[in-house]
């Protein structure tokens, strides 16, 4: 059986004792069963210097090779074109594109960095999962350097329709990067559409049947393939967490309030201001819920060093407190606005106590929370998901209450039809949504594509077997 070699841009805290997501441990389980490799970024500066060889790190059957990067590295590759240029263009904000010439150059020098380290550990049967966009030109650089291993990459966030896409002006460089590898998997059809598009819209290559897809003379499969969490595992720590004397003190801080959930990082892409504007909107229109409902936004800071995001650190918090000094009273505060990281065991239980979770990005790739929120929940008095249309979530979560982030008037109203919907709705509502999401969890997500990446591999080792001998 091939091992499986992993690279990130971040490598998860797995190892150190910290709790892992549920997609590091799907990937740690993968890891571990024929073993493996895996290659990213340390998280740390070498600050002036430049970056020395990866530090090794061997646990079980899986080889850790963690990197520093140098201080230039980060803000070119990482702060500026990763975070300044792709992910407001994937998520559809051209507005907030910050393109600099040197920060193109600072990513493709760090992936060509990282595929140096990578090209001499890889061995001849091994499958290669690339993640997300800070790698998106691996598989070209090792391609360069003779790698011919069956290479994989999943995009973890939304891609965007041609007309925003070919805004960015390396965009052919990004597309012939993606056309290097054999399996390009994404979120949702929607976004392996848009791909498709823009490779259509140009000229630049072909789809074929099957999610197959052919440019720059290379075919490659392109396949959907919505992420899930580890759902059996988060329901049982949800019921543990009500239990525990944190969880009590926190519920009783809401006695008799009807609690509604908002848990995102602290990003743009989330609709954060928008949100709260609806709540507002939702007490405004519903006196009967002054005094009653609360919303608990729990927002932990990301990204602070990239400009955009201490922008919009400091809007939320102005209007969360002009929200709360316009509606609240001496004893009720409508909005109670957390700023720091919760860890998952608490919010596992949070999530099950809140009669609501408002789950409305502007655009988001999948949206993890959404998916936490139904798996919290009590079957025998489920709350209710509020959920964008905009998120990859929506296609799969057919229960939700489905809103436009951008209509406050509609987030208004589906918040009022959560708080008044029937126990037997809302049981079976909750249910079509944990059956699919109990089947479909993480395990099967990282099963499926390496089953996609493997394929090939298991194909052409058997053409191979067929070969007559020389
Ligand atoms: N999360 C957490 N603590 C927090 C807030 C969020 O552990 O205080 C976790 C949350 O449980 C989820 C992830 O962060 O697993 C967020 O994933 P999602 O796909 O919703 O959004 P992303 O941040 O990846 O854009």
């Amino acid at each position: 059986m091939s091992r499986l070699v992993v690279v990130s841009n971040r490598v998860p805290a797995a190892g150190k004792g910290q709790q892992a997501g549920g997609l590091a441990v799907a990937l740690l389980a993968a890891l571990q069963k024929n073993g493996g490799l895996w290659l990213g970024w340390s998280g740390k500066s070498s600050g002036a210097h430049e970056p020395g060889p990866p530090e090794f790190r061997q646990e079980g059957k899986i080889a850790y090779a963690l990197t520093d990067l140098s201080r230039k590295d980060i803000d070119e590759y990482y702060a500026g074109f990763a975070n300044s240029v792709l992910w407001p263009l994937c998520h559809y904000r051209l507005d907030l594109t910050d393109y600099a010439r040197k920060d193109m150059a600072g990513y493709f020098r760090v992936n060509r960095f990282f595929a140096h380290q990578l090209a001499p550990m890889i061995e001849p049967d091994d499958l290669v999962w690339v993640h997300d966009y800070h790698m998106i030109p691996m598989a070209a650089e090792l391609r360069q350097m003779g790698v011919k291993n069956r290479l994989g990459f999943f995009l973890h966030i939304p891609w965007p329709p041609p007309d925003v896409f070919f805004a960015l002006p390396v965009h052919e460089t990004i597309l012939r990067g993606l056309a290097s590898y054999d399996v390009v998997g994404f979120q949702t059809q929607f976004d392996a559409d848009n791909f498709a598009h823009c490779l259509v819209r140009e000229g630049i290559g072909k789809a074929l049947s099957d999610g197959w897809c052919e440019a720059y003379g290379r075919r490659f499969r392109v396949g959907v393939f919505p992420i899930g969490i580890d759902t059996a595992a988060f329901a049982a720590q949800a019921k543990k967490a009500i239990r525990t004397s944190e969880l009590d003190r926190i519920a009783k801080s809401f006695v008799d309030r009807d609690l509604i959930v908002g848990v995102d990082r602290l990003d743009y892409s989330k609709g954060i201001p928008q949100r709260i504007e609806a709540f507002e909107r939702f007490i405004d229109t519903n006196p009967a819920y002054r005094g009653r409902a609360t919303l608990l936004q729990i927002t932990p800071k990301s990204r602070s060093d990239v400009l955009n995001y201490a922008q919009i650190q400091r809007e939320v918090a102005e209007l969360a407190g002009r929200v709360n000094g316009a509606l609240g009273s001496l004893d009720w505060v409508p909005i109670r606005y957390v700023n720091r990281s919760i860890s998952q065991s608490v919010l596992a239980g949070i999530y099950r106590l809140g009669r609501v979770g408002l789950v409305t990005p502007m655009r988001d790739g999948m949206n993890l929370v959404a998916k936490e929120y139904v798996a919290a929940q009590d079957p025998e008095n489920p709350g209710v998901l509020v959920l964008s249309r905009f998120a990859g979530a929506a296609r799969e979560m057919n229960g939700a209450l489905l809103v436009n982030p951008y209509d406050l008037d509609a987030v208004s109203n589906a918040i009022a039809q959560a708080l008044s919907m029937s126990l037997e709705s809302r049981k079976e509502r909750w249910q079509r949504m944990m059956t699919h999401l109990l089947e479909h969890d993480i395990s099967r997500w990282c099963g499926d594509f390496l089953d996609a990446l493997g394929a090939g591999a298991e194909a052409r080792r058997q053409a191979e077997d067929r070969r007559p001998a020389a």
